[in-house]
């Protein structure tokens, strides 16, 4: 007895190989019926025996094609037709909704097979691809998603080419980006001058220039790389001093997974990441002995590396050099760079060579950053390979657009219960960065289909991004305070709702009192939050020089518990630079000028790293607190160290001055500094806890909500983790969406929505 049921899928089914994958799992099943794209998503039915048909649906179910990613699917039986064929039909008109975008994918196993081998039609073609790989985005100039609107709309494709795009059973049915050699891009290496270098092939010259030590600037898939030989020290020292980056680790790209394991203790959740679609940069710890120019990340005990995630990646690697330094092209500070041209003027005085392609990028999309911990990717920033794929969040909002943060900035659109966050912008503080953020407001709306009359932004008055949204006309605008955003951000990326207790440890954020704040204990749900604590109010003596010179926040906090004590502790520990007018600075603190307030956990470990000796002075953020968390993983545990918690202003005051005090005594009593590193994170850790308990002593709340950038620290992470489940509370951490001001995009969208609801 036949029946016919109607299915309609939703989520990323269409770009992705799922038409010829339902044509190819029907017939498998010995079913009737037809596959269809529409606006609203992918319809399918068939028609066959009762058993069949459920056999169908699980195996779609379970084994989609790598790229989809099915978020809804609806049934409801029909009556029989009597078909004996499945066939795929004509698409739906298509309007934008419900078709997503999905990211750029590395090129898959079979493509690469089909690169090195010498019969095949692609053999060392730079741009193989297949509708389970390949550019997404980053070739995209409208949607919906269709070859018209990519950059490959210039490259005719050839009858070879054009017979396997229209075959339903070829694996490149479909693909947009498919090409070879005949039809498709081609690639050109070019002096400092822009000028073509005569010569043979292009990536076999290019392999020969880094293998002699030079920096050869490469396009990529959403940006340019600068490469550079790892094993090369001079190399990439001339990199460094070239890029002026002095000591910000650099990223590396290794040849497959065995060369990895030559460089870094990889374990089985590692293994996995480096080798997914997504290909994140991932953070790994260093293997003793590897082959790798000290430069690349001076100071710290982990790689961030990735594997190769293009075809032209997998044939310089191949044959050249077994670890190439790959760093983002970009002076520091701006955004990624994409144009040929543009790269040619950007960066002529950094790279020595170009090795450029006609296929444009027309969306920037930097590299995703990402760690294993406790089993599971945690990011550092989510971008290539993951945006724009919305993010699904446990129920519906009106439709949102969130202009997120200044540094690490994104945006976000919410639609319904999908969450569009974009890729990496970065900081604000270039035009070139204002300039990708406006480009970026514009295509993520095209891409969620929405054009919210609800904008959301932070409430520091000086962020780019707040400006922005009061320069939007025709809107109603939300403000969401920062550490709201960062707590909402973690409940939407666990899909949670109701009242917890969010503790956002962070650099800095405008507070609701207009105080800087950064270590922050909320009463808090999505709409809402009160302030049931915080680190007790310390001063940045200098204001933003102290971001800048740690040592300046640890001479206050020393200040504060030891009083006049504390200028001899400082000349012990060697505290303060030469050439510092201590005079001067003596008599800011006095006066209180140029010293604002602030509750920043973040500067908290600045100072505690200043005061073990790891630096008083950091070339980027929180580059103290990552040596000092370094050092920390080979220190044992011991006790944890004092801390103090009172009330006052209706709030629990945790007071830290006495740990860092604590800190300068041990390390003059010759305590070991790891052993030091370890006990202050554990301390930490125990004295968030603290606070917690009594806050669910007061409340009736047992969940905990970990947000903010200094979260990033594992150590701290796994500790508060361990600390908080000890004390029975329910612990949710980031998942999806990095704790650093990458998310906050997302915790205002969904703030401002809920308001909405
Ligand atoms: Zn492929
Ligand atoms: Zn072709
Ligand atoms: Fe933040």
């Amino acid at each position: 007895m036949n029946k016919r049921v109607r299915y309609l899928f939703t989520g990323m089914v269409q770009g992705v190989g799922f038409r010829p994958f339902i044509y190819r799992t029907a017939k498998l099943h010995n079913l009737a019926g037809l596959v269809q794209n529409r606006s609203d998503g992918v319809r399918v039915e068939v028609e066959g025996p009762a058993h069949r048909i459920e056999a169908f649906l699980s195996n779609v179910l379970e084994n989609p094609p790598p790229l989809a990613r099915i978020s809804s699917v609806t049934s409801g039986e029909i009556a029989c037709r009597g078909e004996v064929d499945f066939s795929i039909i004509e698409s739906d008109a298509l309007t934008q909704a419900d078709v997503h975008i999905s990211p750029d994918i590395a090129t898959c196993g079979e493509c690469v097979k089909e690169l090195f081998d010498p019969g095949d039609r692609r053999y060392r073609y730079p741009f193989i691809n297949c509708t389970n790989c390949g550019p997404r985005l980053t070739i995209i100039s409208d949607v919906p998603y269709d070859r018209s609107r990519t950059s490959m709309s210039r490259f005719p494709l050839c009858s070879l080419c054009r017979k396997e795009y229209e075959n339903p059973l070829d694996r490149r049915f479909h693909a947009e980006p498919n090409a070879c050699p005949e039809c498709g891009p081609r690639l050109q290496l070019l002096q400092s001058d822009g000028s073509e270098l005569p010569g043979g092939d292009p990536v076999t010259e290019a392999v020969r220039l880094l293998r002699e030590g030079m920096v050869v600037a490469v396009k990529g898939i959403g940006g340019f790389h600068l490469a550079v030989n790892a094993a090369n020290g001079d190399a990439v020292e001339r990199l460094r001093i070239k890029k002026n980056r002095e000591e910000k680790p650099f990223a590396l790209m290794v040849r497959d997974i065995e060369s990895a394991g030559r460089i870094a203790l990889l374990d089985d959740e590692e293994k996995k990441l480096l080798q997914s679609p997504e290909r994140p940069i991932l953070l790994v710890r260093k293997k003793p002995g590897a082959v790798i120019s000290p430069a690349v990340s001076p100071g710290l005990t982990t790689f961030g590396i990735m594997l190769p995630y293009t075809p032209l990646h997998h044939l310089l690697l191949n044959k050249g050099c077994e670890v190439l330094v790959m760093t983002s092209a970009n002076e520091i500070d701006e955004p990624i760079c994409i144009g040929n041209n543009e790269a040619v003027k950007r960066l002529s005085s950094i790279a020595d060579y170009f090795l450029v392609h006609n296929r444009d990028i027309l969306v920037r999309c930097d590299d995703s950053v990402a760690v294993s911990v406790m089993n599971a990717p945690y990011f550092f920033r989510r971008s290539r390979g993951y945006a724009p794929a919305p993010l699904l969040l446990h129920r519906s909002y009106p439709a949102v657009l969130a202009l997120g943060a200044h540094l690490k900035a994104t945006v976000c659109v919410l639609r319904d219960s999908h969450a569009f966050l974009s890729p990496h912008i970065g900081d604000l503080s270039t035009p070139q960065a204002r300039d990708f953020l406006h480009e970026t407001v514009t295509l993520m709306r095209r891409i969620a289909a929405s054009e919210p009359g609800v904008v959301a932004c932070d409430l520091h008055p000086d962020y780019y991004s707040t400006r922005a949204a009061f320069d939007m006309e025709g809107v109603e605008l939300l403000r969401v305070q920062h550490h709201h955003a960062h707590v909402v951000s973690c409940m939407a990326d666990n899909g949670i709702t109701g009242r917890v207790i969010g503790l956002a440890m962070d650099g800095t954020g405008y507070g609701e009192d207009g105080t800087v704040w950064g270590g922050e204990f909320l009463i808090a749900d999505e709409c809402a939050f009160t302030r049931a604590g915080h680190i007790h109010t310390f001063i940045l003596p200098g204001g933003e020089a102290a971001i800048r010179e740690p040592w300046r926040v640890a001479m206050a906090l020393l200040r504060e518990h030891c009083g006049d004590e504390a200028q001899a502790l400082a000349s012990k520990l060697a505290l303060i630079p030469d050439g510092v007018d201590i005079e001067f600075f003596n008599e800011i603190m006095r006066k209180k000028v140029l010293c604002p307030a602030t509750s920043s956990m973040g500067r908290i470990f600045d100072a505690a790293a200043a005061v073990l000796g790891f630096r008083s002075v950091v070339n980027f953020e929180a580059q103290a607190a990552m040596e000092m968390e370094a050092a920390a993983e080979s220190g044992e545990c011991g006790h944890a160290l004092s801390h103090e918690v009172m009330k006052g202003n209706g709030a629990y005051q945790l007071h830290l001055a006495p740990l860092i005090a604590a800190l300068a005594h041990d390390r003059l009593e010759g305590v070991r500094i790891p052993d030091l590193a370890r006990a202050f994170h554990r301390t930490i850790a125990e004295a968030l806890a603290d606070v917690a308990g009594r806050i669910r002593i007061d409340t009736g709340l047992d969940r905990a909500v970990l947000s903010g950038g200094c979260f990033q620290n594992r150590i701290l992470l796994r500790d508060t983790v361990e600390c908080l489940r000890k004390n029975k509370f329910k612990v949710f951490y980031h998942r999806r969406v990095p704790a650093n001001d990458g998310g906050i995009a997302l915790g205002q969208a969904v703030s401002a929505g809920a308001r909405k609801l």
